[in-house]
């Protein structure tokens, strides 16, 4: 006999919105050098904003070249003054420290990176800080244990490391930089994205709590010059750079010539592949969380959609009605699923490749949900079927909720187009064949492959590009390597 299931599917949420209470934001903020908090030289501020209203949340100095000069004299200073010359067991007492003091700050650590940043507060709890902290215990667990990671080798550090980071994953990107390069025992001069600085300078102020040596990290807010002064900067040993491929580019013609070592984290275009035995419910959350998740800025984002043939039409249909019951809105409210976009700016070329979509052709479809009337910058999720390998919004990186799919017969078709792209970040594949899920990783040329999962971090695993995605290895044991010298 079969039933008729009567759901009410009409659902109200609850506001559900996170307490800002407890959390400290100054007016302005200075450039952090030597310990301390020192106005810019030439005295000139901007303004980082809210994303989801467009408001300003505070003015935050721009440090010129002299600003940078200055940073990289303390950096060195404290490099053979102190750093250099503590024992490594001390260095990771103080990264220990910088963990832990992360931990117990989470909850102000999260709303703030929300607030300037646009990301849905249930992330920047879940992900960004607890992975932060994580990075933290991870690489000071490694600081006096460097002659086991690489045995009858002599290391030693780099000496003052230029760290330039996007506006994407702001405290984890700092983190991810900054613990690598202490654990190892180099100094640092960081420079957060323009559009994202509060956490980097809510951790200089940790970083005073923690009485880490003054001059061993330095953070020198600003925009792109600021950044190339970084790189450009006579006495810095190592460039850590993680953004676009674009500026990468820029970034090796700069150096090259010079002494210095440099790894490029940059972008990409990832595969998530499907294939006919895959569980699909499953597979449609991990298409979900693989694109939708932080309005799609994330470098390893699975924005290209490889779907077998068999199971076109019914995984289209059920991402499309997972795509109705997301809800785009107030960053801060925990029932929030897609955030604000990042920037006015990013919003633009987002809708920019919306339209190129359309006019290639591709059949366009846009979740019918509501946006908040805050003001600020919102993108409802959006799926473009029927597209093809020569697309533009099948090749290039939009960083933004825009998911495009293609459907393929064969292993070998789908390996094909899915290694067809200047990128090689990241990869997804589901199916229920481990056998399928070892001949795929072995032939996508990418970084990281997931397998019936996607957006997994952890401190322990290595995570960098092949081809334009970049060079050199984040996290792990590879991730020491760049900070050292090795005999
Ligand atoms: P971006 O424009 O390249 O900026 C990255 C950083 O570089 C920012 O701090 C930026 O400052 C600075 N910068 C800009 N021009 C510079 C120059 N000429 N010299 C030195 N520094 C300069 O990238 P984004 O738009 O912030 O971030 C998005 C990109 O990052 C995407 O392509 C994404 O794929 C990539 N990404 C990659 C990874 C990875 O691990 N592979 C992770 C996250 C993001 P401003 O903020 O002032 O522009
Ligand atoms: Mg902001």
């Amino acid at each position: 006999m079969k039933s008729k299931l009567n759901f009410n599917t009409n659902w109200e949420y609850a506001e559900a919105p996170e307490n800002r209470d407890h959390i400290q934001l100054n007016k302005q903020y200075d450039l952090f050098i030597n310990g301390q908090f020192v106005a810019p030289t030439k005295g000139k501020y901007f303004n980082t904003l809210n994303p989801a209203t467009g408001k300003k949340l505070a003015s935050i100095a721009e440090g010129t070249a002299e600003d940078v000069e200055k940073a990289v004299q303390a950096a060195r200073h404290a490099y053979d003054k102190y750093w250099s010359k503590l024992s490594a067991k001390d260095r990771g007492k103080y990264i220990y420290r910088i963990a832990r003091l992360i931990q117990e700050r989470a909850r102000e650590f999260a709303v703030i990176e929300s607030l300037d940043g646009g990301k849905p507060i249930r992330e920047s709890k879940a992900v960004d800080i607890p992975l932060s902290a994580a990075h933290f215990f991870y690489y000071a667990g490694w600081a006096d244990k460097l002659d086991y990671a690489f045995p009858n080798r002599r290391s030693s550090p780099v000496g003052v490391a230029g760290q330039i980071i996007p506006w994407n994953f702001p405290l984890l990107m700092a983190a991810w930089k900054l613990a690598p390069a202490l654990a190892t025992g180099n100094t640092v001069v960081l420079k957060p994205a323009e559009t994202t600085p509060l956490t980097a300078l809510k951790l200089a102020e940790l970083l005073q709590e923690a009485d880490l040596p003054p001059g061993v990290v330095n953070i020198v807010t600003g925009a792109g010059a600021t950044g190339a002064a970084i790189v450009n900067h006579p006495d810095i040993d190592k460039i850590a750079f993680t953004g676009s491929t674009e500026v990468g580019k820029l970034i090796q013609n700069s150096i090259a010539g010079t002494n210095k070592k440099v790894t490029l984290e940059l972008g990409g275009k990832a595969a998530n592949i499907i294939l006919e035995d895959a569980t699909i419910d499953q597979a449609v959350e991990g298409i979900v969380n693989g694109i939708y998740f932080n309005q799609g800025h994330v470098c390893c984002a699975g924005s290209r959609l490889f779907v077998q043939e068999s199971i076109e039409d019914l995984v289209i249909q059920k991402l499309k009605d997972r795509m109705e019951t997301l809800i785009v809105g107030d960053p801060l409210d925990k029932n929030t699923d897609i955030g604000a976009i990042n920037s006015k700016s990013q919003l633009e070329t987002i809708e920019k490749y919306i339209e190129v979509g359309k006019g290639e052709g591709a059949q366009f479809f846009q979740s019918s949900c509501s946006l908040p009337s805050t003001g600020g910058y919102w993108c409802r999720p959006t799926l473009f079927t029927q597209t093809s390998q020569s697309h533009r919004i099948v090749q290039e990186e939009i960083f933004g909720p825009v998911l495009a799919v293609q459907s393929f017969r064969t292993f070998e078709e789908v390996l094909t187009k899915a290694n067809n792209t200047f990128y090689g970040l990241s990869a997804g594949v589901w199916t229920d064949k481990g056998s399928k899920i070892f001949k795929m990783t072995n032939k996508l040329r990418a970084g990281v492959v997931w397998a019936n999962t996607y957006n997994k971090f952890d401190p322990t695993s290595p995570f960098g590009g092949y081809k334009e995605s970049g060079f050199g290895r984040e996290g792990g044991l590879h991730g020491l390597l760049p900070y050292l010298n090795l005999n």
